[in-house]
């Protein structure tokens, strides 16, 4: 029998992630989008934390669907800003999911900041939830620093402006193979694919 976990987002990106992971353990389980089931009412992202985000996906796409689900939720942590964007990074500028106007206006807050003090992290959590009940939660960072200038086309949000520790080039100068083997949902998603494997063998 074909085992079913659902991602609850509608990024491919994320999405085709998961299914590599998820492949080199569970071969025989297939992930599903939210493009993938029928549509539910969304709950807002009104979490105070990446945690609180990330269960209340998977929880809601449990309620509505049957199906055993992971939510999750992530973000850029600057540490001269004392953390934020945080759980408001999609949103930064205003609209959500404007990543140019969201990197123009954080290069714009840091401008007065010394380039040794840019250091940043992005931040993930992953919540796996069955139809049991049982849940996992898991968290993921990739730290780095900021840079002024936006470099590369790969990735997207805040890649442009973001040097992982360890390298000089920005996250959107890196394949999506090389990003993932360093980045904050690679390793959430990969703590998390044992978890997903024990609960769905019971
Ligand atoms: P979400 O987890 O899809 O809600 O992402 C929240 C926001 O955090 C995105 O819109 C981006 O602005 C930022 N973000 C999360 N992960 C990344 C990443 O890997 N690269 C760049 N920006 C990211």
């Amino acid at each position: 029998m074909t085992r079913q976990l659902l991602l609850a987002s509608r990024n491919t990106k994320k999405l085709l992630e998961l299914r590599r992971i998820a492949d080199a353990l569970l071969p025989d389980l297939q992930v599903l989008g939210l493009d993938d089931v029928p549509a539910y009412d969304e709950v807002p992202e009104a979490g105070a934390t990446f945690a609180d985000n990330a269960l209340l996906k998977a929880r809601e796409a449990v309620r509505h669907t049957g199906l055993a689900a992971v939510g999750d939720d992530s973000g850029l942590t600057v540490d001269a800003l004392n953390g934020m964007p945080g759980v408001f990074s999609a949103r930064w500028a205003g609209r959500h999911g404007d990543d140019r106007a969201n990197l123009d206006l954080l290069l714009g807050q840091l401008a007065d900041v010394p380039d040794d003090r840019l250091g940043a992290a992005f931040v993930c959590a992953a919540a796996f939830v069955a139809p049991s009940g049982a849940e996992h939660i898991v968290h993921g960072e990739m730290r780095g620093r900021l840079v002024r200038e936006a470099k590369g086309d790969h990735g997207f949000g805040y890649d442009p402006i973001f040097v992982p520790d360890g390298l000089d080039v920005t996250a959107a100068e890196l394949s999506a193979a090389d990003k993932d083997a360093i980045s904050h949902r690679g390793h959430a998603f990969r703590e998390l694919a044992p978890l997903i494997a024990h609960a769905l063998a019971d």
